[in-house]
């Protein structure tokens, strides 16, 4: 073990959202697990869901802690508790979050200021840690939980302006990303908005970018196999530094608890044992999982749409269902009448209203496949396990991900949306019944396309396995990465001796 003086102390900061706090979380318990003496910096209602696995880790000796800080509910006008992306439950309250982390932002400062880590691991939302990195005189590595490929997407449309050859009336004009190493095409209208004209959003990507280009390097939660091209092009064309250390839920989240404990209040509810044993009673890779993630909106209309989809495809499933922003219900209200009775007396499907414990389902040999809006993580978990997936992406950088995984790895169905939409608003597009019904038939119904994108998944299964072992990519690059902050450090050390 490193004596004090030698000892590498990293401070992480991850933004409030499950998305990007959940891997954030877990590459700073990888850290600890290779010797680093590591503090996440979070506000007190986001300590509670994630300190169960911290609190483990502690106790098996490694040197891991929150320093959870007040989230300012008062002085924004939160209700007490409301302190993540994925608990809002109105857009206006949007507003108030983006308040508070001015708010939060003086408070961190003070707290790098008085900790003085060795380095700051930092959220893409808090580009104002660079400023403090430098002045500690500590290098900042920049964390988005996204994958490599939608980076160089994002990069080649900024640069290179593909859509600006539209026409400007026609949305589903076809815009091709001739400079990346794969054939792409997408629609104009599944870019981010505020990639094809200049929105609030759009001033703070630059600031956000021009904070990645200026800090030492990129944490990756991805690893080169399955990115290999994309890894190359982040690095020369673009010219950044990276380190691919993922896929990181595999790698830390070695047993039962581990996995169902990643984001959770209540430890004691026993619903990883009930859908595990539904699962048991299902045969291997029949069931379908469908999930939208932790801040996707879905309309009335869509949400009957897939129920009536579902059923009719006779499918057995596992659906995890949020509420409905607009309507404060739970989508069971907008399901058709006598669904929710239907799928518990065939035993075909399970609803989870709430927080799902995917990873457990992922990895349950009964699961054959999940319809995702293609958040990273849920690819990369799906990767884990092996799985191929329904693509139905809706906002952020989802549609990118979609591409890769169509049009690089060959392990997606695309249900075919065609319109980007904004973070937080129900899609105006509704894909209908038979859509739904065709695509979940299609993956589950094991024609022999089917089978070659399971081969494909397996494989990259088995790569993702392999680069977390010992002498893995991920494995390489993590130790790689530690003994250059290491040196970092003494440099300092010796300097201010
Ligand atoms: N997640 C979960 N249970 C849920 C919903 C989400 O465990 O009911 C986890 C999921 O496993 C993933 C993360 O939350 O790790 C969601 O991240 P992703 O990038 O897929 O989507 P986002 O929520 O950021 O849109």
């Amino acid at each position: 073990m490193d004596s004090e003086t030698d000892q590498l102390r990293i401070f992480f900061l991850p933004f409030i959202s499950a998305g990007h706090m959940i891997p954030m979380v877990e590459e700073a318990r990888l850290f600890a697990k290779h010797g680093v003496d590591v503090t996440v910096i979070i506000t007190q209602a986001n300590a509670a869901l994630i300190h169960n696995n911290i609190d483990r880790d502690f106790r098996a000796g490694h040197r891991i802690r929150t320093h959870a800080i007040r989230f300012p509910s008062a002085e924004v006008g939160l209700p007490e508790g409301i302190e993540s992306l994925s608990t809002i439950t109105s857009m206006e309250m949007m507003g108030s979050i983006r308040q508070a982390l001015k708010i939060l932002q003086q408070t961190i400062e003070q707290l790098l200021y008085d900790g003085r880590p060795d380095c700051i691991v930092a959220d893409m939302f808090y580009p104002w840690t660079l400023e403090v990195a430098n002045k500690l005189g500590i290098p900042r590595l920049a964390f988005r939980g996204c994958s490599y490929f939608s980076l160089c997407a994002e990069y080649y449309v900024r640069v290179c302006e593909p859509h600006k050859h539209c026409s400007v009336d026609s949305n589903y004009d076809v815009v091709s990303l001739r400079g990346l190493p794969h054939k792409i095409d997408m629609l104009m209208s599944q870019l981010p908005d505020w990639s094809r004209k200049v929105t609030d959003f759009t001033d703070f990507m630059e600031v956000m970018t021009g904070a990645e280009e200026k800090s030492y390097g990129m944490l990756m939660n991805s690893f080169s196999e399955l990115e290999s091209d994309y890894e190359e092009y982040f690095k020369t064309t673009m010219g950044l530094r990276a380190w691919s250390v993922g896929p990181i839920s595999l790698w830390v989240n070695k047993n039962v608890p581990d996995k169902a404990q990643r984001y959770i209040h209540n430890t004691n509810d026993n619903k990883e044992y009930e859908i595990v044993s539904w699962l048991n009673s299902k045969e291997d890779n029949s069931v379908l999982y469908v999930s939208f993630g932790s801040m996707t909106n879905l309309s009335v209309t869509q949400i009957k749409e897939i129920a009536y989809g579902l059923e009719a495809s006779g499918h057995p499933f596992i659906w995890a269902v949020k509420k409905i922003e607009s309507k404060e219900l739970y989508c069971e209200e907008a399901f058709p009448e006598g669904f929710d009775e239907r799928m518990s007396e065939s035993k075909n499907g399970v609803i989870i209203k709430g927080w799902a414990p995917q990873v457990v389902i992922l990895e349950h040999r009964a699961i054959g496949g999940m319809v995702t809006h293609c958040g990273w993580n849920s690819i990369l978990e799906c990767v884990n396990a092996g799985l191929p997936m329904i693509t139905w992406p809706v906002f952020a950088e989802q549609f990118y991900n979609e591409r890769f995984l169509i049009d690089v790895v060959g392990i997606g169905v695309s249900m075919g949306v065609k319109e980007w939409s904004d973070f937080g608003q129900e899609p105006k597009e509704v894909v209908s019944r038979e859509e739904v019904e065709k695509a979940v038939k299609v993956l589950m119904g094991g024609g022999e396309e089917v089978n070659e994108l399971r081969k494909r998944a397996s494989k990259l299964r088995d790569a993702a396995k392999k680069a977390v072992e010992i002498g893995g990519s991920s494995h390489v690059n993590l130790i790689a990465l530690i003994d250059e902050l290491k040196s970092l450090k003494n440099i300092r050390n010796v300097c201010i001796d």
